[in-house]
């Protein structure tokens, strides 16, 4: 009982979780201390720090919350170390919503303390200068590739010129994925027919980095759509989810970049909108939570949410025709964070792998485990985010697989980095990949 006079303090608001944000307070009184969620925490399981696990960051929410103590940067740091993974909120039987707890008290350190440093600075300019805007991450992505594809790359890291930057320029350059093939879907594809009689009507929402990095998965991913009777509508006008603005507590632009989405697809008249990647399909179906206090969007947000369905869940309810073109490979699925602690969404993907003949799937020791990746989790929080891969890379080896699948370009990327550290061979493959593969063979007729 005695929360219950604590929560009645006007000093609460020190954590500005009131009025401003959706979150509700008591949320943080939910948390009874079992400990259940700490196994589950990667953090916690890397360095065995109570300030490093969920209940430990809980505590320091309530701290500030109750006046004991202000947003320190010893604090920030313990808050700043979490990738935001989920897995705490999906382990706790409490309920406590972790997740938009912990999103909205960036918003608030974003407001009350400002930002400064390598983090802040990586956030403003991926954030606040990229993301909301189409054409930038167009412009740099296509200097990125004219970088990689004229050969300046490799001369740059045969003359050794990177060792004449910072350390954490010099590791960025290591990370840049390979930027090999065109973007797609073309910006001018806006209707692509089903195959033979059409059994829906679906909105594709292609991202924003899904085109310029991942285009051979969005490719893919319309072809199986197709295959399965789907006539596919891609709105010109939809922009990034605003998943990462989200996680660094840039909410209001967050906002602008959600209302902005549910225009474009509103007036498609669509069945469903589905999405290939798991981050931005997690932020999808939060798009009502972020708009909560405004009336004009709330309805239409809430419209929006209930079409939207990652690939694996939509084709599972499809249900999907099963292909007859075999792969015979022993394939591991790690699970994304954002599909199956933040969408729930656990067994689709793995009904999907498993309609392919000829596929072995095996279970890797803690699939769900983070891989490390969470956004820019890998670039600012570098240390953690390789000792996390290290330590998945070493469940991957002990399946003895010969793929590593997943559902997210952020852990495709992560993925394939931990591959090439640990001397593994091959790149991870996102899991409609590997269907659109058992679908071409069948019409090969292998
Ligand atoms: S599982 Fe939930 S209630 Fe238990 S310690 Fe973790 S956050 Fe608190
Ligand atoms: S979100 Fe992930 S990293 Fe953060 S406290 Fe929860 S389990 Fe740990």
């Amino acid at each position: 009982m005695a929360n219950t006079d604590i929560k009645k303090e006007p000093a609460l608001d020190l954590l500005g979780l009131q009025g401003s944000t959706e979150v509700n307070v008591d949320d943080l009184y939910k948390c009874v201390h079992c400990g259940l969620c700490l196994e589950h925490c990667p953090t916690y399981v890397e360095l065995g720090l109570e300030t490093e696990s969920p209940r430990g960051r809980l505590a320091l929410m309530k701290a500030v919350a109750e006046g004991r103590v202000g947003y320190t940067d010893r604090l920030v740091e313990h808050l700043d170390l979490c990738l935001l993974c989920r897995a705490c909120e999906a382990a706790c039987p409490s309920g406590v919503p972790f997740g938009s707890l912990m999103a909205a008290t960036r918003a608030r350190i974003q407001e009350e303390a400002g930002a400064s440093g390598w983090g802040a600075a990586v956030r403003s300019l991926v954030f606040r200068q990229m993301f909301p805007y189409r054409w930038r991450l167009n412009l740099a992505f296509g200097l990125m590739r004219m970088y990689q594809n004229t050969g300046l790359q490799a001369l740059v890291r045969r003359w050794g010129l990177l060792r004449l930057l910072p350390a954490r320029f010099s590791e960025m350059e290591s990370m840049m994925p390979s930027l090999s093939t065109q973007a797609y879907p073309p910006v001018d594809l806006e209707f692509v027919p089903a195959k033979g009689k059409p059994r829906a009507r679906v909105g594709f929402f292609s991202g924003c980095i899904m085109p310029l990095v991942f285009g051979p998965v969005n490719a893919a991913t319309l072809r199986v759509l197709t295959r399965n009777g789907c006539d596919v509508v891609i709105p010109r006008g939809q922009g990034c989810c605003a998943a990462l603005n989200v996680h660094s507590g840039e909410r209001e632009v967050a906002r602008e970049m959600a209302r902005r989405n549910i225009e474009a697809f509103e007036v498609m008249a669509v069945d469903a909108i589905v999405i290939n990647s798991a981050g931005c399909g997690a932020m999808l179906k939060e798009y009502d939570e972020l708009l909560e206090h405004d009336p004009d969007y709330l309805p239409r947000a809430r419209a929006f949410v209930a079409k939207v369905k990652d690939i694996s869940e939509f084709l599972a309810e499809l249900p999907l025709d099963p292909p007859s073109g075999w792969i015979e490979k022993r394939v591991t699925y790690q699970d994304s964070c954002h599909l199956v602690h933040a969408q729930r969404v656990k067994e689709q993907p793995r009904t999907v792998l498993r309609s392919i003949p000829g596929l072995e799937l095996v279970e890797m020791p803690g699939s769900d485990n983070c891989c490390g990746a969470a956004g820019v989790y890998n670039i600012v929080q570098r240390e953690m985010s390789m000792q996390i891969l290290d330590s998945k890379m070493k469940d991957v080896a002990s399946t003895d697989a010969d793929i590593v699948v997943t559902a997210n370009p952020g852990c495709m990327l992560q993925l394939d980095l931990g591959l090439k550290k640990a001397g593994l061979p091959g790149r991870s493959y996102h899991v409609v990949e590997l269907l659109d593969q058992a679908y071409a063979l069948e019409e090969a007729g292998d």
